[in-house]
């Protein structure tokens, strides 16, 4: 006799939205079990019937062979449940309970299947730039409201043909319950345009290829905003853009045809290759090769390239029979701007930037950016987590009351947590003008009614004069936390590894608001989510003129040399003098000397700039950040020596006399040593300044974990030194992996940090 059984089956992780649901239908037709599904803000929910052997096979099949996108983290199972004797299986309507979340998938590149019917002259969707999925497409960027329906989507203005909606509703079609689902018929159009008019032709897409060829500059609706396309290889239409764009030197990211494109202009090992095909499409900073075909001007001063594959069907059509081996790829916007997402306001709002405008019809809700990352010792590292990653949760052992976290106001991000997920944003950027701003109140109120959140602690950055921070003390009725900068840089760190117990946190960056109300930036701190003690940090130094030191990094050497030397301390760099007019050094050894508009700051950030500068690799900026990495570009690899340091107690606080180490960057100048040497040996100063202070900090407390965070971090070679000196005195080393080491994952360290001490203040 047949022995019959019942089980539960709670599936968590990327189950939704991946197709996993019409995958355990066939699942169970192939078994004959008989049952339900459906999703829920747990996860996927599974019961089923049956034989006891095709339930074990049912389920071991669930968990070898999910469907390609999915990602199982848990596959929790309740088996000999009362028998209901179902008549058959069935995908039942996902429902949103009370007080919970239904999960919003992040957008999904165009899969190998869509791909093929593409491509395939005899397919209905045979060159449709919108055709998708179950298993792909957009999701994220036209959603409006939840649950994920088509009719909360911006496809919602387009009527399924009768096709489409068969397929739509077949359990057994690839397309079924695929939202945005569509075909030339029922679905969105491309229409092309000049600055004037829409441009009479007979396919968009061919028109725009040729246009390309030509040298034409192209606006083109992506996924979350418009791209600025051209030529990769067209020297001449770089050189526009850029102008166009006035971005003198900041690198643009290129869309490659294929992987061997790819492997044409840079270098790519296996992780890497691997991350560029993931279905998420993230634009990788890989190592350039020497004398590619590219437009040198792509990415100037360089040793590397963010290169993408293409991820929507419109991208592969752009490249197909084109030629193109690469297309400038970089995100449209005004000046700082967020990315433009509308049609009307791109003609508008790029005019003097682009040529054509290739568009379509179908609007983007959610503007969301590439995201950015690079790969080190195998591991992805975040530069902008962003398009394919949010809204996806990272799920944590710190239980979450519902909270905002606002995020700091540079490279903004911002998370809302309950239970034990966190939701981080999408790149918002700096929160420097009213549109940027206005994104942020936007997305963060979209967030809300997404994820069904409603904050009651509200974590800020200690800076008073934040956006973020005014923003967070608007809303009124909340328990306000106010977190110092380079412990939410630590305790996101920790959080993404999932360690609760105090560690050494080393926390570089160009800027943190400190405790003491003077610029940190150069910070050893020791503590856990709950508090910290500052240990060490780098010698204070004034910084001529706040801002505008940090947008000319020759101040900073000013600085440095007047604080040193005092009236000569031109004379100490010859070269120094024939670049900054005497009557301008003067103004600013005047203002260092009586500190006027120049505020102290121990910023590592700020160090590299002064050493840049110093030897003559970049005086002032054009992009956030361009010295220090032209500093790390030219740097020779294969140096490993270091200049001496030391440091002093002051008050139990360990401060390194970092003016010493300018000091023995100047002595190699005058001795004639040249740049890459200089600045290698300065990398490697500074590793071993790190882990120098690491181990006198551990003796005094024992504490064996070291956590790197802040932006500096981004800089690959003193990060790769410092692991090398950290491990070498056997200390456990956590760096980023999972948000961004910038300023772009200081929401989730506030996040952790108000759950442990947000309750706790309600109270007091
Ligand atoms: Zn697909
Ligand atoms: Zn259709
Ligand atoms: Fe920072």
């Amino acid at each position: 006799m047949e022995q019959l059984s019942r089980s539960s089956i709670t599936v968590r992780g990327i189950v939704q939205g991946v197709g996993f649901r019409p995958f355990i239908y066939h699942l169970a037709h192939k078994y004959g079990l008989h049952g339900w599904v459906y999703n829920s803000s747990g996860g996927v929910v599974i019961e089923a019937e049956g034989n006891v052997m095709d339930l074990s096979c049912f389920i071991r099949d669930i968990s070898e062979t999910p469907p390609p996108l999915a990602h199982i983290e848990s596959l929790e199972v309740h088996s000999a449940l009362a028998l209901q004797g179902d008549k058959e299986f069935v995908i039942r309507e996902s429902s949103a309970e009370e007080g919970d979340f239904v999960p919003v998938s992040p957008d999904i590149a165009v899969c190998p299947d869509c791909l093929r019917e593409l491509f395939d002259p005899q397919d209905r969707r045979f060159r449709y730039p919108f055709i998708n999925c179950t298993n792909c497409g957009p999701r994220f960027t036209i959603t409006r409201d939840i649950p994920y329906d088509r009719k909360h989507t911006t496809m919602r203005d387009f009527r399924m043909c009768e096709t489409c909606q068969a397929e739509y509703e077949n359990p057994f079609d690839r397309r079924f319950h695929a939202q945005p689902n569509c075909c030339p018929r029922c679905g969105p159009k491309l229409s092309l345009w000049d600055r004037q008019q829409e441009i009479e032709c007979a396919d968009p897409l061919r028109e725009t290829q040729r246009l390309l060829k030509e040298g034409s500059i192209a606006a083109i609706k992506g996924l979350g905003g418009f791209h600025l396309a051209c030529d990769a290889a067209n020297d001449e239409a770089v050189a526009r853009l850029r102008s166009r764009k006035l971005r003198t030197f900041k690198p643009f990211a290129v869309m490659c045809a294929d992987l061997d494109a790819v492997r044409q202009i840079c270098e790519v090992n296996a992780e890497e290759a691997r991350l560029l095909q993931d279905p998420r499409r993230p634009i990788i900073v890989l190592q350039k090769r020497e004398h590619g075909s590219l437009s040198p001007r792509i990415a100037p001063f360089n040793r590397s390239l963010g290169v993408m594959l293409p991820y929507t069907p419109l991208h592969y059509l752009l490249f197909a029979e084109s030629g193109f081996s690469a297309l400038v790829m970089t995100s449209a916007n005004m000046s700082e701007e967020p990315i433009t997402i509308g049609n009307v306001q791109a003609r508008e709002e790029l005019k003097e930037l682009a040529d054509i405008f290739l568009v379509h019809d179908r609007d983007i809700h959610l503007r969301c950016d590439d995201s950015v990352a690079w790969v080190q010792e195998g591991r992805e590292r975040f530069i902008r987590r962003s398009r394919g990653y949010a809204p996806h949760p990272l799920s944590l052992s710190v239980s979450s009351p519902g909270i905002l976290a606002c995020g700091a106001d540079l490279k903004n991000t911002f998370c809302l947590s309950k239970g034990n997920l966190y939701f981080l944003s999408q790149y918002i950027g700096d929160l420097e003008n009213l549109e940027a701003c206005r994104f942020y109140e936007h997305s963060i109120a979209h967030f809300e009614r997404f994820f069904r959140i409603e904050p009651t602690v509200v974590a800020h950055d200690m800076h008073p004069d934040y956006f973020s921070t005014t923003y967070a003390r608007k809303l009124r009725a909340k328990t306000l936390v106010a977190v110092q900068h380079h412990h939410a840089h630590i305790a996101s760190c920790m959080a993404e590894h999932g360690v609760d117990e105090p560690v050494i946190g080393v926390a570089l960056d160009g800027t943190g608001y400190g405790s003491d109300g003077t610029i940190w930036g150069g910070e050893f701190l020791v503590g856990d989510y709950q508090e910290f003690m500052r240990r060490a940090h780098l010698r204070v130094t004034p910084l001529p003129g706040g801002e505008a030191a940090v947008k000319h990094p020759y101040r900073m050497a000013l600085s440095f040399l007047y604080s040193r030397y005092g009236e000569n301390a031109l004379d100490q760099v010859p070269a120094l003098r024939e670049r900054v007019r005497e009557e301008e050094a003067g103004v600013i050894f005047t203002q260092v000397e009586r500190m006027l508009n120049c505020p102290l700051t121990s910023s590592c950030g700020r160090l590299f700039d002064a050493v840049s500068a110093l030897i003559g690799v970049r005086d002032s900026v054009t992009y956030e950040g361009q010295a220090a990495i032209e500093l790390e570009m030219i740097a020779d690899r294969n140096v490993t020596d270091a200049y001496s340091w030391h440091l002093w107690k002051e008050q139990g606080m360990l401060v390194i006399d970092t003016w010493e180490i300018v000091d023995a960057v100047l002595e190699d100048l005058r001795a004639g040593v040249t740049q890459p040497i200089i600045a290698a040996r300065f990398h490697q100063t500074m590793a071993t300044v790190i882990a120098g202070v690491c181990e006198m900090i551990r003796q005094e407390g024992g504490v064996q974990k070291v956590a790197l965070s802040g932006g500096v971090f981004q800089n690959r070679l003193l990060l790769e030194r410092s692991l090398h000196a950290l491990r070498a005195r056997e200390f456990e080393v956590l760096w980023h992996q999972k948000v961004p080491t910038n300023d772009g994952g200081i929401c989730l360290g506030q996040a952790v940090i108000a759950a442990r001490t947000g309750i706790h203040k309600s109270h007091t």
